[in-house]
């Protein structure tokens, strides 16, 4: 018997989906059923509503959609119909219940759910979802894993999600493709030859795509409608991604940053009882969201890839009710009142009593002419699944020395015609792990060019060609390769911190106890604002380090709300009103400026 149909569950299907034949997807775990004791412990939450048979309860792209329990009858769910069809991918009877990941956040439903025969449902409404979350241990543990198991399943449908089109090897393309991998966002690449005017695809066939070099990419949403050359926040809109924060709160930490320092903090700061918001610049899972796979966490003994990491960790984190405001960068930081205004991009403010900055660091690019011509363009700087199908079968170069270097120099291995790994230094020794040293050693598709420098960069809308020096004995080497990983080193994201707390001279934000700051590792210079992670001075620039940095400030964090209690409770509406206010005052004066 094949392991699906051994885990078959109870929901059933009425017709054989493709995420079904995936042999990772487990459906056992993706439609669990839920006992007679815990429906009853439900009843705490909803109510019971009687449906007609065929009555819709949610439709494809409804945002906050309430939760519904079979009791009697049975509900069917369908992606959005292609060609027509509407696809049926589950049927759920007693005791079965609807959702997937989109329960936990601000997504629009990927699928519509109707009853089948007239039903006795159990409703259970956002808010109510959320309290269940936090107090049903047990009933949140399974509703958390069948929303996984259900997104993955929805990852593996054909046509789920939204439609990407455009010219392999595009930048805005690739931007956009690792913007939905690496929010876990179901999509489907369609692409258009360089030479061709328009896709062939009927469902994405429309005449605003008739002029590929002004449209394209483009994203054919669920409902038809088509995005030309979006950008990530207008598509973290459109699309639930983003949940903006509430203008009328004043949160108790806002954590800046997604990558594990971030994810760290916020879990456990709403898993303590705090209003957490989380706002991240690009997508969840920082440096570590770029690594294809990380062997030294504990626990992973095979490893586990960045994005996979993270995803687990933002599930944890909107488990326990935070709130995410992805693709937002905060801007600019200042404290009134006592109180942390936070301005994300688009002038949005975030009002919070401490903040957590866990913004990291990003990589430092070459020093070579034409250099920012060929990012995302045959220069890149993560090596994850999506990097690999790019230099499938051809050469290519990975720069740098350290440890995130070696890792993608070994996992390109098993993808690449061949690795050049070049490097500045005269070995790897003093900058890299051992077992990753002796891997690349015994690699015969594994290339190292040490005291060697990339001196030109030659294509013509993508990289094509690229030429490095050996600086010992000053012999050139040419080569037709069009991917280059660039792995060296980072610089920490505080410059929208300048004047506003104390850095090194590097960069990094000062912490811990010198200059009068807080007597805690994690306390900045200015009261409330703790910093951990990489963009920390002095820190230790690793996953578990990170992680260990984000769960322990918020201790800290408590520690100075406690303190302050007194402050903050004197009438946070006028701490509020002084805000917007100042925010008022900030709009009129850059509206002055611009006259
Ligand atoms: C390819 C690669 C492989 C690695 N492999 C390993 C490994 O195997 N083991 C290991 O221990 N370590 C590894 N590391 C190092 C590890 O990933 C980092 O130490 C870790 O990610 C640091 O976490 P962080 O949360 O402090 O910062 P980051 O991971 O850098 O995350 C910071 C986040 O903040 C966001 N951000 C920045 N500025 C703003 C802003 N103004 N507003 C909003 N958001 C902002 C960024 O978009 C980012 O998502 C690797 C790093 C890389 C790049």
């Amino acid at each position: 018997m094949a392991d699906n149909e051994k885990n078959k569950p109870s929901a059933q299907l009425s017709t054989q989906p493709s995420a079904w034949n995936n042999p990772d997807f487990r459906p056992d775990l993706a439609y669990p059923k839920l006992t007679e004791e815990m429906i009853e412990r439900l009843r705490a939450y909803g109510s019971e509503e009687t449906f007609p048979a065929n009555a819709p309860l949610f439709t494809h792209g409804e945002r906050q959609v309430d939760m519904f329990v079979v009791l009697d009858g049975d509900i069917d769910i369908s992606l959005q119909p292609a060609n027509g069809v509407a696809k049926v991918i589950a049927h759920h009877h007693k005791y079965d219940f609807s959702g997937e990941l989109n329960l936990l956040n601000s997504q629009g439903s990927l699928v519509e759910a109707r009853t089948v025969s007239p039903s006795r449902l159990l409703r259970i409404p956002r808010h109510e979802l959320q309290r269940l979350m936090r107090s049903e241990g047990e009933i949140a543990n399974l509703i958390t894993s069948a929303t996984i198991w259900r997104r993955i399943g929805l990852l593996g449908e054909a046509t789920g999600g939204v439609v990407l089109t455009g010219h392999a090897g595009d930048a805005e393309m690739t931007q956009l493709q690792r913007f939905f991998i690496r929010n876990n966002y179901p999509h489907r690449i369609l692409e258009v030859p360089s030479d061709e005017a328009a896709p062939a695809d009927p469902a994405v066939s429309d005449d605003a795509l008739s002029d590929p070099e002004s449209t394209l990419p483009a994203v054919v949403l669920a409902d038809g409608r088509i995005l030309q050359r979006p950008t990530i926040t207008q598509l973290a809109d459109e699309l639930g991604i983003t949940e903006l924060p509430d203008p009328e709160l004043i949160y108790d930490v806002t954590v800046v940053g997604a990558g594990p320092s971030g994810l760290a903090a916020a879990v456990y700061a709403a898993s303590e009882g705090l209003c957490t918001i989380v706002v991240e610049g690009t997508a969840p899972g920082g440096q570590a969201g770029t690594s294809s796979k990380i062997e030294n966490y504990l626990g992973f003994p095979t490893g586990i890839s960045g994005q996979r990491l993270a995803s687990r960790a933002q599930l944890q984190a909107l488990k326990f009710g935070v709130r995410f405001a992805i693709s937002r960068e905060v801007i600019t930081a200042e404290q009134i009142d006592g109180i942390h205004k936070l301005t994300l991009a688009g002038g949005i403010p975030v009002c919070s009593r401490a903040v957590v900055v866990a913004s990291g660091a990003q990589y430092r690019k070459l020093s070579v002419e034409n250099y920012a011509q060929f990012e995302n363009r045959g220069i890149y700087y993560a090596a994850t699944a999506m990097e690999s199908l790019l230099c499938r079968d051809n050469e290519v170069i990975v720069v740098g020395g350290g440890n995130s270097a070696g890792q993608a120099a070994i996992f390109l291995s098993g993808i690449a015609k061949h690795v050049h790994h070049i490097v500045r230094g005269k070995s790897l020794a003093a900058t890299m792990s051992q077992y990753l040293i002796s891997r690349i050693e015994s690699s015969a598709r594994i290339t190292l060019h040490t005291q060697s420098e990339i001196v030109k960069l030659e294509g013509e809308s993508s990289l094509e060609c690229v030429t490095w020096i050996n600086r010992r004995t000053g012999e050139s080497t040419t080569r037709p390769i069009g991917s280059v990983f660039v792995m060296i080193g980072a610089e920490p994201n505080s410059g929208w911190l300048f004047g506003t707390v104390k850095l090194d001279k590097k960069g990094f934000i000062l912490t811990g106890g010198s200059d009068g700051f807080e007597n805690t590792p994690y306390a900045t210079s200015v009261p409330g604002m703790f910093a951990v992670g990489d963009v920390r001075s002095a820190s230790v620039k690793r996953v578990a380090s990170a992680v260990g940095e984000g769960s322990v400030v918020i201790s800290d964090v408590h520690r100075y709300l406690a303190d302050h209690r007194n402050q903050f409770a004197a009438e946070p509406n006028s701490a509020l009103a002084a805000l917007r206010l100042a925010s008022a005052a900030a709009t009129a004066q850059t509206q002055e400026i611009g006259k």
